[in-house]
């Protein structure tokens, strides 16, 4: 297709989410780019496609997982699981059942476009790009973007260097492509001593490149982080990563917030169980810090209740994530928002742009995708909209009933 062919797209409704619903609206593409957002198309168009009864919002930006679990069928363990088992369930997985993790990528990425997600915020562990080439080519003619937060564990003391080596040769793997990015993930308080913390995210402030890590994901966490104690120092001990005096007593969250605070863009996986000042932490640096909410993986892990009305309230910048399919049945994002929205809390029009806009805005992104504006990449999609309209857009398109028909990701179908 000729890079400047125009086309109109048009529905019985646009959410561009930057601003209200579009009754009778028209998106008009140019090539990779949107060029228009209205009710008639912009300028001689050459074609146009039009869904009817359906709605175009931006493409779905899933803001955590970790594709590497994509061939499993069903999440490891049962509900309600504590962490430490599902670690150790996750450990033998490794071991015993891992096939290749190319092919889990490559099955994890078709998936996602199957659902309208244009963009990932991917966890990606050792061996990504240089032992493993099938993933960087996978990513590389896939048709969505992708963060790649390279994953860094190591808690002891003796393991710093080398993992900061492992960082600093992801750095160098150059993409082929505009269709990945670098970040970096330092996995969680209980997996990363603090000099390989404060290094990664100094790595990351002079590359200018978003951190992920995963911080108040259960009350174990807490526990080992006050005390070093619980069900997670076991499972150091056993696995040989115990080191007294690395986690200093009386460490919480809260350091590590101000930790990664220095990053460029920091991503906090979870934090289920964050106390009052530290959400209030994460409200007041909302520009460049957000919180992924994994709502069916919470689920999942039998959590207490999500704060999630609480977060909002306060301001802080909320994006949602499928985590993997260890922990999840499917890589499907439309259905976390669905799930939220059916809680009846949160305004549908929160949740859709918790699942578009806020997602693409964690992933240091959010000049060129997740809504529907002039200049900013043609990623969208559509969907047909239940016979029976509702009372609010919002509610019509999250409506259980309403099916993707449609998926574009700059401008060409993800069909
Ligand atoms: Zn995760």
């Amino acid at each position: 297709m000729a890079a400047t062919m125009r086309r109109a797209f048009r529905a019985r409704y646009v959410f561009p989410v930057a601003g209200p619903p579009i009754e009778g609206g028209v998106l008009t593409v140019e090539g990779q780019r949107i060029v228009a957002v209205g009710t008639t198309a912009d300028g001689d168009v050459q074609d146009v496609t039009d869904f009817g009864n359906a709605a175009i919002i931006p493409g779905i930006v899933n803001a955590h997982t970790h594709l590497e679990f994509s061939d499993l069928t069903a999440p490891l363990s049962q509900p309600g699981v504590p962490l430490a088992d599902w670690i150790r369930a996750v450990i033998a997985w490794r071991r015993e059942c891992r096939g290749d993790v190319g092919s889990a990528v490559h099955r994890g990425v078709r998936e996602s476009q199957m659902h309208g997600t244009t963009a990932l915020g991917e966890i990606a562990t050792a061996g990504w790009g240089t032992d493993d080439p099938g993933v960087k080519a996978t990513l590389e003619s896939a048709a969505l973007g992708t963060v790649v937060f390279r994953e860094l564990i190591g808690l002891r003391a003796a393991s710093v260097p080398g993992r900061l080596t492992d960082a600093q040769a992801f750095l160098n793997i150059k993409p082929k492509y505009d269709r990945w990015r670098h970040g970096l993930s330092p996995h969680a308080p209980y997996t990363v001593h603090p000099e390989l913390l404060r290094q990664c995210v100094e790595l990351a402030a002079t590359n200018r490149l978003p951190v992920a890590m995963h911080l108040a994901e259960t009350r174990e966490e807490l526990e080992l982080l006050a005390g070093g104690t619980g069900p997670l120092r076991r499972l150091l001990e056993e696995l040989g990563q115990w080191e007294e005096g690395v986690l200093a007593r009386g460490s919480r969250p809260l350091d590590y917030l101000r930790e990664i605070v220095k990053a460029p863009r920091a991503l906090v996986i979870h934090g289920n169980y964050l106390a009052d000042d530290e959400v209030e932490f994460l409200a007041e640096h909302a520009a460049t810090m957000s919180i992924v909410y994994c709502p069916r993986t919470h689920a999942y892990f039998g959590h207490d209740e999500y704060p999630l009305a609480k977060m909002l309230r306060r301001g802080v910048h909320v994006a949602l994530g499928t985590d993997s399919r260890a922990s999840n049945p499917d890589l499907n994002l439309w259905e976390e928002m669905r799930f939220v929205a059916e809680r009846g809390t949160i305004a549908p029009a929160v949740v859709l742009e918790m699942g578009t806009l806020a997602g693409a805005r964690a992933l240091a992104r959010g000049g060129e995708i997740g809504s529907l504006e002039r200049g900013k990449f043609a990623d969208f999609c559509a969907f047909a909209l239940p016979v029976d309209k509702a009372r609010e857009p919002h509610e019509w398109l999250l409506d259980r009933a309403a099916k993707l028909v449609a998926a574009y990701w700059r401008g060409e179908s993800n069909a």
